[in-house]
């Protein structure tokens, strides 16, 4: 039982594992796959995003050189013009002119401001090659938008801050550069948060969030630096709900395979261990099958007949009672069909001295005299006679003759009846039975069956009933289901039969309505002690 147990639920186990671990080890490794390549795209991205920092910053470095080179006297109408020939030729560039002692003297968009007082404060950063850096700053020409402004010996540029960022990127990552030296936010794209973007930089890009990968890129020739994101859509986030997701299918599924195994071995694997627990349980049934007198109808006894419910399935007795035989079990389900049937008739049987009970047993059982003890020792003090337990036994199992010539003569002498069962069926001719001493004949239902039909095997049928009259045997025919069996056998002296036409074997309780219905005639059973 405890092996089936583990075997059960190692299935179940394996089940579980079979189904669990080949989907989250796909899943692990896509999952992973799709970690890396979304950080290598991203990492490819954080570069395009330096190298368009690189080429903002070069344009105004350029602007300022062309700028530098503008001839004429400062802020001429011939200087100005150029200053908006040199914006106009560097696209990042928006404006660029004059300043000196603190102020803006002149650019094309101020126009020549060196009367109106237009103050530049001082510089945020001072590159090392000498230009001069205004980080997000606010331009005299709006109050709403800042700029960053890069200066050299007078000139300057004003740029938008969005040129740094906006890439041409359909997914719409957030970017944010920053001065390396002095980690200040230069600019921020739509959507890009300066102090998350500044923290990530910090980190490397190695930051800890479930949603957003992080990479940074650095400028190898200005002191620039970039960093990026991309939301995760890869399965990390998932992974609690996938697990339970997998571990619910992965139970249904190993649950279906433990139950698959348990109904296999219940079935096949370990049927004789099964047979062995049911037997020791208790587990089997027994039920009670009318022999009837034929001339009457009267019911003289039942014939116990073991039943064997296993999960809701009924098993033939014809399958288990064999395996039982040959599984050294047969002893101990003699022993629980008579403790059952005594347990269950003794009422019955001590109610009704004629009426018996015949209890079914294999050759195991007559080769010693073991069951005739324990049938002796049961029936001590129970007030039910030895004649009242009838003894079954088929042909087959007077095959080694001795013993069982023996054990049955025992019977016999303890009071016991013994009949013969499945007669017919067997290999053992009438002339070898001869030498057996027994009380009834049961001709099989195989020749019961061709009574009245044109079968070449309905001449058996009168054969046997004439031997056995000879052998001055009773008979019991088996298997009576119509009324012009009973009628032949009638006429031919045939006195007991059992069928279906009769009754089927039954439990207890309905086999006494049953009684009391059919022998009216007879005291109520239930009224009797
Ligand atoms: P059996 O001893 O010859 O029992 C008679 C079988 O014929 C029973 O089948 C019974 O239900 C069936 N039967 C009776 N009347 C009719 C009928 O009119 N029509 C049909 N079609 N069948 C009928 P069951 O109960 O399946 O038993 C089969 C065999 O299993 C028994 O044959 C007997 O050899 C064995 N068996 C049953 N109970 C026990 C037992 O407690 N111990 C042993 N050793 N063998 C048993
Ligand atoms: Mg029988
Ligand atoms: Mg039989």
């Amino acid at each position: 039982m405890i092996k089936r147990l583990s075997l059960i639920s190692a299935s179940v186990a394996l089940g579980c594992i079979a189904t669990v671990a080949p989907v989250l080890t796909s899943v692990y490794i896509a999952n992973e796959d799709a970690e890396r390549r979304e950080q290598e795209d991203l990492q490819q991205f954080a570069a395009k995003a330096v190298m368009r920092t690189e080429l903002v910053t070069y344009q105004a470095f350029a602007a300022i050189a062309d700028m530098e080179a503008a001839p004429g006297s400062l802020c001429s109408p011939a200087q100005i013009a150029r200053y908006a020939r040199v914006s106009f030729n560097y696209r990042y560039v928006q404006d660029g002119g004059a300043y000196g002692g603190g102020r803006y003297l002149c650019s094309p968009l101020l126009g020549d401001v060196r009367t109106q007082q237009l103050t530049l404060p001082a510089p945020d950063w001072q590159t090392k090659d000498g230009y001069l850096v205004w980080f997000r700053h606010n331009n005299p020409l709006s109050a709403e938008r800042q700029d960053i402004q890069i200066g050299r010996n007078g000139h300057y540029v004003s740029i938008d801050p969005q040129s740094y960022v906006d890439l041409i990127d359909p997914a719409r990552r957030p970017i944010a550069v920053v001065n390396v030296e002095t980690n200040t936010v230069l600019a921020l794209s739509p959507g890009a948060n300066g102090d998350d973007m500044l923290n990530a930089w910090k980190l490397t890009g190695r930051v800890n969030n479930e949603q957003w990968h992080y990479a940074v890129a650095r400028s190898t020739s200005r002191p620039l630096g970039v960093i990026v994101k991309s939301p995760r859509s890869s399965l990390v986030g998932q992974w609690p709900g996938l697990l339970v997701m997998w571990l619910s299918i992965g139970v249904v599924v190993g649950g279906l395979l433990g139950w698959i195994a348990f109904r296999r071995i219940s079935r096949q694997l370990s049927f004789p261990a099964t047979l062995e627990w049911a037997i020791a349980r208790k587990r089997l049934d027994v039920v009670f099958q009318p022999i009837v007198r034929l001339a009457s109808g009267e019911c003289v006894g039942v014939e116990a007949l073991v039943r064997w419910n296993l999960n809701g399935r009924y098993v033939s007795p014809e399958i288990f009672v064999a395996v039982a035989e040959q599984n050294g079990l047969i002893q101990q389900l003699t022993d629980l069909v008579l403790d059952k049937t005594l347990d269950e008739l003794s009422k019955l049987l001590r109610s009704r001295p004629s009426f018996y009970v015949s209890i079914n047993v294999s050759s195991e059982d007559l080769r010693t005299r073991r069951f005739l003890n324990v049938l002796t020792a049961r029936l001590q003090e129970t007030g039910i006679r030895p004649a009242q337990v009838r003894i079954e036994a088929t042909e087959r199992s007077f095959m080694d003759a001795d013993a069982t010539r023996q054990t049955i003569a025992a019977f016999r002498d303890a009071g016991h009846p013994v009949y013969i069962d499945d007669f017919g069926t067997g290999y053992s001719s009438l002339s070898y039975l001869q030498t057996f001493t027994i009380d009834v004949l049961k001709i099989d239902k195989s020749f019961i069956d061709t009574i009245a039909q044109d079968a070449a095997s309905s001449v058996v049928a009168p054969h046997i009933i004439e031997m056995a009259h000879e052998l001055r045997v009773e008979i019991v025919a088996e298997g009576v289901e119509r009324d012009v069996q009973v009628e032949y056998l009638v006429q031919r002296g045939v006195q007991y039969g059992q069928g279906w036409l009769f009754a089927k074997a039954m439990r207890v309780n309905e086999l006494v309505l049953w009684l009391n219905e059919s022998n009216t005639t007879l005291q109520p059973i239930h009224q009797q002690a």
